[in-house]
């Protein structure tokens, strides 16, 4: 049993109400620790604290920042062991997944400082003789990030890699589901140089925590990963307050399988893809458009293979596929497949819970869907797989973008005009193209439509969390 506390100018604190929260491990439903919450006291000493964080960070050259989060990247590394089991305790993932996670979140602090280290200003020559012109960056300010429980640790990387780059303090509220993957994080930056005030872990009840953060005037920008909904709750908290928000929501990603692929082979490559993470990933492919064509075929590979996975425990080496991180989502999943069910879907493979203890859900595979089910309306966010036949690609793309949800989309084909077709109409921020990939920090992710607003990685990692100043001198 392991006390998760608030972190607070390097120090470890229980919060004032002494008010705690179970961590249960999802694959046996047993508390494995216990999570502290922070009090309004607690987080106006964390906002504070913060602040003068900044104000010692920003003192630190950003060669020196550079060298600090690539020394905590090798830090991760050397510990992905272990913060990797602790990671599969918390939130289920075969521990593999966990340990190449850690690894993800290394590179992104890594990728972090070396944009930092790259931080310049635009000179000009102003219009008039003797008028010269500097646009320069500066970090924003105190930066409140609200994390989720899906990539526990890279999630949070992103955020930490961008904001202390740029030369910001950070806050991360991390998902009270799954703490020590953030903190872990946060104890490698602490190690690695980062000064104590400049990065604080907090944990509350959600809704408590962001909307007193939000508005409190030591905080300058928010950023959020996590649903549409509770997205649009809290851009609108910060637009009260006219604060820039970044947002990496939910998405609902078409993938569309063209008559001249091979399907066999292509369902063999997708079928782990889906299924990876149990699903609970925002850019996961979620509904599977297949041409009349191949579709018959598609189906019974894929049907097969996901037969084949091995659900358990993620701290077991045979492991495939780990757990539902929470009850909750085992309520979410099983309440979709119930509604698809009711309407006269076809449940090909799985559509049930595995054992009685733990949240396992079978991998799962839908055929004759309709259109009004709510799953293809709503993010499933776990092992389910809705595979539509289609036969007119213009009705398959009004389809793939009829939703709100912009943030992937997969093609599989090798015809030249139809890729380039294909991916033009896509309305998403991130397009495969006879890929499924990874998000890795060299290249910008972000959403279309209600799917978020701005992006995180890429060269650009920096930028949400720095404000340019234009200063003309004559
Ligand atoms: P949820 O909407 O209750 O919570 C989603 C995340 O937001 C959690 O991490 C939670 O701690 C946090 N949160 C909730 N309310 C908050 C608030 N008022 N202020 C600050 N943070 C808050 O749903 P859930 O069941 O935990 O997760 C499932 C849904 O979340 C999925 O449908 C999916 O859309 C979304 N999700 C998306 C991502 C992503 O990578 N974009 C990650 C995790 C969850």
């Amino acid at each position: 049993m392991q006390d998760y506390k608030l972190l607070i100018d390097g120090e470890e604190r229980v919060g004032g109400a002494g008010h705690w929260q179970d961590v249960l491990n999802p694959a046996t439903g047993e508390a494995i620790g216990r999570v502290t919450h922070a009090t309004t006291d607690d987080l106006d000493d964390a906002m504070n604290t913060a602040l003068r964080g900044l104000t010692e960070w920003r003192s630190v050259t950003p060669w020196q920042r550079g060298a600090i989060l690539k020394k905590s990247a090798d830090i991760l590394r050397s510990r992905k062991e272990d913060l990797g089991l602790a990671m599969t305790h918390e939130q289920g993932k075969p521990l593999r997944e966990a340990i190449a996670e850690v690894d993800r979140s290394a590179d992104f602090m890594e990728w972090g400082g070396e944009q930092a280290r790259r931080i310049t200003a635009d000179g000009l020559i102003g219009r008039d003789i003797g008028n010269r012109i500097v646009i320069e960056r500066h970090p924003i300010g105190v930066v409140a990030a609200f994390t989720p429980w899906n990539f526990p640790m890279a999630l949070a990387a992103k955020k930490f890699a961008g904001a202390l780059g740029a030369g910001c303090s950070i806050i991360c509220k991390p998902a009270e589901e799954t703490p020590a993957s953030v903190l872990g994080l946060v104890q490698a930056l602490l190690e690695a140089g980062v000064t104590p005030a400049t990065v604080g872990v907090v944990f509350g009840v959600p809704s408590e925590v962001s909307s007193y953060m939000i508005p409190s005037p030591q905080i300058s920008k928010i950023t959020f990963t996590g649903s549409i909904p509770v997205g649009k709750l809290l851009a609108a908290e910060a637009g009260k307050v006219m604060k820039p928000v970044t947002m990496e929501l939910g998405g609902h990603a078409p993938v569309i399988v063209c008559k001249d692929t091979d399907p066999e082979a292509l369902a063999d490559y997708l079928v782990p893809k889906k299924f990876f993470n149990a699903g609970q990933i925002c850019i996961c492919p979620t509904r599977f458009f297949v041409e009349d064509e191949v579709h018959d075929r598609f189906l019974d590979r894929f049907v097969a293979r996901a037969k084949e996975i091995r659900v358990g425990d993620g701290a077991l080496a045979e492991t495939q596929m780990g757990p539902l991180a929470s009850e909750k989502r085992l309520q979410a999943i099983s309440g979709l497949v119930e509604d698809a069910r009711a309407r006269g879907a076809d449940i090909l493979t799985g559509g049930h819970r595995v054992g009685n203890s733990g949240n396992f859900y079978a991998p799962t595979v839908l055929a004759n869907v309709p259109n009004d089910a709510k799953i293809l309306n709503e993010e499933p966010f776990g092992p389910l797989a809705p595979v539509i036949r289609f036969d007119d690609e213009d009705e398959m793309l009004r389809q793939a973008n009829g939703l709100e949800y912009g943030l992937s989309g997969y093609l599989f084909t090798n015809d030249a005009s139809r890729q380039r077709r294909l991916s033009d109409a896509l309305q998403v921020g991130t397009v495969g193209i006879n890929d499924i990939p990874t998000h890795i920090p060299e290249v910008p992710l972000g959403g279309w439509k209600e799917s978020g607003y701005g992006t995180e990685g890429g060269q650009s990692i920096l930028e949400p969390y720095q404000k340019t100043k234009f200063v003309s001198q004559r």
